[in-house]
């Protein structure tokens, strides 16, 4: 009760800098994406792996390096045995077949727990789970992570090109379809006469029609 009673949230709270992760953010760069996407489309639907290591780390956000490297693996649709091989990558990732989007026991007891991080990959949705094995004393805690892609676009600074705005316009007194710029609003401006020249040509123009109308009612009447 005594707690209770000290206890005021708008002054202080406890430990109020610490950050609550419940998944560890794992950036990817798009080459590993393609890496993946690559050796699918040169496979027959196998599973595959490719192990990868962490360039940058902070508490709730990890880099992936675009470094890999291939082990050695023999392969089915359903499995993949890894062969004797030699590399200190601390990342693996690994293919499964679409919709199958969760770590079987198989891979939680023989790729996962052999790895900081395990990413699964598909090739309908890239990286749908991930596993980063948090080390804690002689322990280790899994966390879930939730993965995004480094298109590598963000930072492309288009300040340089300005754009014009277009707009088609029917030239009818020079007969064309032009295009221009709406920045030259001069070309938009007729003068009077121009205008006046425009209206009379089309009032002829008119009447050329209807006296061809005319002309076809009265032959239509006489045959
Ligand atoms: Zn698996």
């Amino acid at each position: 009760m005594k707690f209770l009673k000290e206890y005021k949230p708008e002054q202080s709270t406890w430990e109020s800098d610490l950050k609550i992760i419940d998944k560890i953010k794992v950036i990817v760069p798009l080459k590993i994406l393609l890496v993946c996407n690559s050796i699918v489309a040169k496979l027959d639907g196998e599973e595959f792996s490719i192990v990868t290591s962490i360039s940058k780390r902070s508490s709730d956000t990890i880099t992936l390096s675009d470094d890999y490297y291939i082990p050695k693996q023999k392969v089915t649709a359903g499995s993949i045995d890894y062969l004797p091989d030699q590399y200190s990558h601390s990342v693996v990732i690994h293919r499964h077949p679409d919709n199958l989007n969760n770590f079987s026991r198989t891979d939680n007891e023989f790729i996962n727990q052999n790895f900081e991080l395990s990413l699964l990959y598909t090739e309908k949705e890239y990286f749908v789970n991930g596993v980063f094995n948090l080390k804690y004393e002689d322990a280790i805690i899994p966390v879930p992570v939730s993965t995004v892609i480094d298109y590598g676009l963000e930072e492309i600074n288009i300040d340089n090109i300005e754009p014009i705005i277009y707009s088609t316009c029917v030239d009818s007194l020079a007969g064309r379809n032009e295009t221009k710029g709406l920045n030259d609003i001069d070309d938009f401006l007729y003068s009077y006469e121009e205008l006046l020249g425009e209206i009379n040509e089309l009032n002829s123009r008119l009447e050329f029609i209807e006296n061809e109308l005319q002309q076809y009612r009265l032959t239509e009447v006489v045959t």
